[in-house]
């Protein structure tokens, strides 16, 4: 098995040293500047390629390492925006199968969750396969080794193997809090059951955007279709670290929490104060999270944010 790892501007994407240590610590990145992402690696990777590489252009690089992959049975990708794009390419031109979004990944099976985070589906792998490996679901636990020496590769495309043409980039904009990767998310924004309705929620949305935000939840809302699927943080759902993060009416089950990654500040709003996420909080605050939410908007409009 090995991890191929698309990095921009020598960072490593989210799940992207986890994905390494899923594949035994076989590594290819790819895309700019990848040997500043090393140190990233110590203690994780055993074998390290590279292809310093300009921009992002995964029908191109698909093409290009679909030679160089073509002896491994397992590829490994991180599920992260960019992995997302690059594995269904190496899929199309390798023809394998793709298995998205796994939870864990075997010598001859994966887990992945599937139907919206309800069931895991155990596949057994067939042949050589594609799979991207769902951030911070396995964790990683480095090793007391060196960071081997890494190995430059060149790839180029070859004659019989044409690419599947890349967009044309024009800009790259900074990204929108409101759509953004939850797993990628510097500050978010939780609401839980204590939130009383859908409205709650677009509430919720305004004042995120206005705080430079993005919006997470629980499974019981998601379950509500009060928000989508990819907005759920936890064991079936996104798994966060963002620096900071605030729970409004949320309260703290495992399967929630565990998904939490190690924001730098916590903040909860809750009726209840022993429930785990008040236990979990820097600043826990006892009080009615939409009366709160109301305040907070008004707060926010007398600054002229929202
Ligand atoms: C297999 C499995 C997988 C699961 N996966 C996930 C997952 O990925 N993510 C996830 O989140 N959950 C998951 N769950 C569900 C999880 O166990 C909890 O049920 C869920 O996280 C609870 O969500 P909640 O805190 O919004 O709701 P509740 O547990 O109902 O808590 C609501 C909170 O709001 C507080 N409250 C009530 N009214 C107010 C008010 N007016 N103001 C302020 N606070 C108020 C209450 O005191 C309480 O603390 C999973 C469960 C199972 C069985």
């Amino acid at each position: 098995m090995i991890a191929v790892v698309p990095i921009r501007d020598g960072e490593l994407p989210a799940g992207g040293a986890e994905s390494v240590a899923e594949a035994g610590g076989r590594v290819l990145l790819v895309g700019e500047s990848p040997l500043k992402a090393l140190t990233a690696l110590k203690g994780i990777a055993t074998e390290i390629q590279y292809w310093d590489t300009p921009g992002f252009a995964p029908g191109m690089w698909a093409a290009a390492l679909s030679d160089e992959l073509l002896a491994e049975d397992i590829v490994l990708l991180p599920a992260s925006p960019d992995g997302r794009d690059l594995a269904p390419r190496l899929a199309a031109q390798l023809e394998r199968p793709l298995f998205a979004g796994a939870i864990e990944v075997r010598a001859h099976g994966v887990t992945c969750i599937g139907f919206q985070g309800i069931v895991m589906v155990e596949h057994l792998l067939g042949g050589a396969s594609i799979v991207t490996l769902q951030p911070g679901v396995r964790g990683i636990d480095p090793l007391d080794i060196d960071l081997p020496e890494p190995v430059a590769m060149n790839p180029s495309v070859s004659p019989g193997n044409a690419p599947v043409p890349d967009a044309e980039i024009m800009e790259v904009l900074p990204p929108d809090v409101t759509t953004m990767d939850l797993a990628e998310a510097p500050r978010i924004l939780g609401g839980g059951n204590g939130l009383e309705s859908a409205e709650r929620f677009e509430q919720l949305g305004r004042i995120a955007k206005a705080l430079n935000a993005s919006v997470g939840t629980t499974r019981v809302i998601t379950d509500k279709s009060w928000l989508p699927h990819s907005r759920q943080i936890g064991t079936t759902g996104v798994v966060v670290n963002p620096e900071l993060y605030m729970a409004f009416g949320i309260s703290g089950a495992v399967q929630h929490t565990s998904g939490l990654g190690q924001p730098l500040h916590t903040i909860s709003v809750n009726t209840e104060p022993h429930c785990p996420m008040m236990d979990l909080a820097d600043l826990a605050i006892v009080s009615d999270a939409n009366e709160t939410l109301t305040e907070l908007e008004r707060l926010l409009m007398l600054r002229g944010s929202p």
